[in-house]
């Protein structure tokens, strides 16, 4: 906004805790004076001809912003449309999922130190959807891997490597029995490395990677993962379970050609929505990673900082995801004492 010096983001708060948590990220962006003004986004959904859609109104607002911040949406399960999360990644193309996976120091899980990157191709491989009877008892299910969309998204792990300084970029496949399609995804990333020198690129087959990645997560410290769809969705839940010993506290980024979208990893928490208990670590670490993209780096640090020593700080500052005492609210007063 040129007459308040702000940029302006459509924020979805999401359903279940999506509102409570939504709070604690305004409140501690406002104790921040970060230089963004929320609007309020409604996705829906409609639905046109039997397909879901969001609402025109949001769709412009968020193509007009160019970055969203969204918290859970519920998917009603047999109500026969498609979920939200499906329809906004199809409607904004984001084609690649971002996932850090990070200890938090001081708070200890079954590993310390882990700091995993992981990239997932988000458009096609297993979930093209497209499924076939061949006949009774026979089902074909279709993985589909283009080469256009393997390149974009590879191309952006090979960026992302380079624009947060690790020297490696892992692809992971299992091209030795998905010969043609895991084939293509690894010789994409093959021609591309020639214009990263910087950047090493190594090859791993996906059951080697799980093995390693439990035994040994520090050795990926330096590196970024890159994988088709379905191993990047199961792959990445790994990573959450080993750095914080659950999805709570892990952020994503959704990103497209022209939009992008953040948002936690975790659902709307329907059992505890409504009641204060919900910890808004992975919402705030996803508009931490906003913060990042935006440009507006300090904040992020600052921001991001304050919410790691809160945590560190003892149990009464952390909720009862992480075997604390502290509520929604207290958890976020607690962070702002600390910016
Ligand atoms: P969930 O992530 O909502 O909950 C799983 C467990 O984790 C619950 O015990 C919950 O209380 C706990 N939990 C989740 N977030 C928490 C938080 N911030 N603080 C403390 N505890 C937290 O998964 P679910 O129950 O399978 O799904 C509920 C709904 O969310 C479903 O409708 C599902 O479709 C939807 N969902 C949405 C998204 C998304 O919007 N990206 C992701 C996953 C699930």
């Amino acid at each position: 906004n040129p007459v308040t010096g702000k940029y302006t983001v459509p924020f979805i708060e999401g359903d279940g805790v999506g509102p409570e948590i939504s709070k604690s990220v305004k409140d501690i962006f406002a104790a921040a004076k970060v230089p963004i003004e929320w609007e309020p986004c409604d996705v829906g959904p409609i639905f046109v001809n039997g397909l879901t859609t969001i609402p025109d109104a949001a769709v412009q607002s968020i193509n007009k912003h160019l970055v969203a911040l969204k918290g859970p949406l519920a998917t009603p399960i047999g109500k026969g449309h498609r979920s939200l999360n499906l329809t906004l990644r199809k409607t904004f193309n984001l084609f690649a999922n971002v996932r850090p996976a990070r200890s938090v120091p001081n708070y200890k899980t079954t590993y310390q130190n882990v700091d995993l990157v992981l990239i997932r191709e988000n458009t096609e491989g297993e979930y093209s959807g497209i499924e076939h009877v061949i006949s009774p008892g026979v089902i074909q299910s279709i993985k589909l891997i283009t080469k256009d969309a393997s390149e974009r998204v590879i191309r952006y792990a090979f960026e992302y490597t380079r624009a947060i300084g690790r020297p490696r970029l892992v692809v992971v496949h299992k091209s030795t029995i998905q010969r043609m399609a895991d084939g293509l995804f690894v010789n994409v990333a093959k021609e591309l490395a020639s214009e990263y020198p910087d950047i090493e690129l190594q090859t791993e087959l996906i059951d080697n990677t799980i093995l390693n990645v439990v035994t040994h997560p520090e050795s990926y410290t330096d590196a970024v993962s890159v994988c088709p769809n379905l191993y990047g969705d199961i792959l990445s839940d790994l990573n959450s379970g080993l750095s914080a010993g659950s999805l709570g506290l892990t952020p994503s980024a959704n990103i497209g050609d022209k939009v992008s979208i953040f948002e936690a990893v975790h659902g709307s928490a329907p059992d505890i929505a409504g009641q204060n208990k919900a910890n808004p670590t992975a919402l705030l670490l996803s508009s931490v990673m906003m913060l990042n993209h935006m440009g507006l780096n300090e904040h992020a640090t600052k921001i991001e900082n304050a919410i790691l020593s809160t945590i560190a700080s003892g149990s009464e500052n952390r909720t009862g995801d992480l075997a604390g005492t502290a509520t929604t609210s207290s958890f976020t007063e607690a962070v702002i004492n600390k910016l």
